[in-house]
């Protein structure tokens, strides 16, 4: 069978029941823990364990280590290839003997356009054809040589390889010349908002697998095992580019292009919101409403605010839904996408949180001061969501298993805080928006569902998907008089 020919059946990492230390192959592990920096014992430990549950590549480790060793190799002894020994040897079935390749998506992931997914898939290609002798060409029929595939669970190619569900592993592929990449149906992919998982610097990372690449030690390339955001540096290291020449040789043009990530981030903008408002005019459901946003707020005239990648939605209290706008045309000065999003009644200002900053507008305009770190506040990074919560008089923020309260007037955090989350009974972490509605109740929502928790009972009260129960989020048709929430 290819797949027993050309890869390994990948060690399932994300196994839930514990691992026992005879079950683990030492050898594996060993590898395992080389690509993650870890010390390398042989052993299932503590740390190895705690590094195998982030997300990431479902193909093996395997033989990773001694593949860059000779790589390195390379590099220090010039130009040749050295013969391979083993498994793998003399680049039989590991490399494409031509040098146009065609590629199609055979089915697509929801909650993304597809003429986006398209833009996306096409630039991840380009990224190795630019540096290398390489081309492709899209083959949207018939036969292709790299087929990219979207599947929930277990997909007939070794239960070992079934999908896990959001996080964990987010796709793997097989090594030339079978031409697949398989993607986790069930994961968050974006191609821009913040929470969630890349589809670009996914797919550009298993179509280095599709042309032959293993993973890679250095931290910073795309070929290491371990999901990579999109951020503003180059996408591909100097050893993802000496892997791909070693097989394919330089670009004809000799001249390799490397694009840096804010080029690709505001290409990938560009297209969401150009398919985005295409499919505005066209009647339907806003997009978010099939997929998660990332973040949500409700204004004074309880106008409630929908955030996602660069653009917004506005609800209307009658239920009236806008055509996604522009974020940094309301707020100018913020980023291109935000991770959490506030209206505060108490003051009537706007506060917006990304990374480790933290913005606040009066109206469009940015108060004096503002961006400030949000460890001088006394805020975490990368917050789940912010709100306004009355019974404390302050703005609450969720970050994983914790919580903090915020003072406006003294922008500082209250003491004794952050406190844990469960505090907020029944309450998930890893919420990605939350809001307050006029009756006092307070509404957190995670992916597609939501929970509502009830200030008075200190608990949560209900919970259901949002998209399909509340009304007031813009995505169900029953009249606003028939919300029984
Ligand atoms: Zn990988
Ligand atoms: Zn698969």
């Amino acid at each position: 069978m290819m797949i027993i020919t050309f890869l390994p059946e990948p060690p399932n990492f994300l196994q839930s029941r514990p691992h026992k230390k005879s079950e683990c192959c030492s050898c594996l592990c060993r590898d395992f823990q080389w690509l993650s920096h870890l010390p390398i014992t042989g052993e299932l430990d503590g740390a190895t364990l705690r590094q195998m549950a982030e997300p990431r590549c479902g193909v093996s480790d395997e033989g990773s280590q001694r593949i860059w060793s000779q790589r390195v190799k390379v590099i220090f002894t010039g130009g040749r290839r050295p013969q391979h020994r083993g498994r793998r040897s003399a680049s039989q079935g590991e490399k494409w003997s031509k040098r146009h390749l065609t590629y199609q998506v055979v089915n697509w992931p929801q909650h993304l356009s597809r003429g986006s997914v398209r833009l996306a898939v096409q630039a991840a290609f380009q990224l190795w054809s630019n540096v290398s002798g390489l081309v492709f060409q899209e083959a949207p029929e018939g036969p292709a040589d790299i087929r990219l595939t979207f599947y929930e669970g277990d997909h007939n190619d070794g239960a070992s390889n079934a999908f896990d569900g959001p996080g964990g592993t987010l796709a793997h592929a097989f090594l030339p010349r079978r031409g697949e990449a398989h993607f986790d149906m069930a994961e968050r992919w974006t191609l821009n908002g913040h929470k969630g998982h890349n589809l670009f610097m996914v797919t550009a990372h298993e179509v280095g697998h599709t042309l032959g690449l293993e993973h890679s030690p250095v931290r910073h390339a795309l070929m290491s095992p371990y999901y990579r955001k999109l951020g503003r540096s180059l996408v591909l290291s100097w050893d993802d580019i000496v892997a791909v020449q070693q097989l394919y040789g330089k670009p004809l043009s000799n001249r390799p292009v490397r694009l840096p990530g804010q080029v690709l981030h505001a290409a990938l903008q560009q297209w969401e919101l150009a398919e985005l408002q295409s499919q505005s005019q066209t009647a339907g459901l806003p997009l978010y409403c099939q997929g998660v946003f990332d973040a949500i707020t409700m204004d004074q005239n309880e106008t409630v605010l929908v955030f996602r990648g660069s653009v917004y939605w506005t609800v209307s209290a009658d239920g009236g839904v806008s055509s996604p706008l522009p974020l940094r045309q309301r707020w100018p000065g913020l980023p291109q996408a935000i991770e959490a999003a506030a209206f505060s009644p108490l003051d009537s200002k706007w506060y917006f949180f990304k990374g480790r900053r933290t913005w606040r507008f009066t109206g469009s305009v940015l108060d004096p001061t503002f961006p400030r770190m949000s460890s001088d506040l006394g805020l975490p990074r990368h917050p789940d969501c912010a709100f306004y919560y009355a019974p404390l008089g302050h703005m609450v923020l969720f970050k994983r298993s914790r919580y903090f309260v915020f003072n406006l007037k003294l922008l500082r955090q209250e003491p004794y805080y952050p406190r844990r989350l469960t505090d907020w009974t029944g309450v998930p972490p890893g919420t990605n928006g939350a809001l307050t509605r006029p009756d006092g109740r307070l509404y957190l929502f995670k992916d597609r569902q939501f929970w509502r928790f009830d200030p008075g009972k200190l608990q949560v009260t209900r919970d259901g998907q949002w998209a399909e129960d509340l009304s007031w989020t813009g995505c169900s048709n029953i009249p606003q008089s028939n919300n029984i929430l």
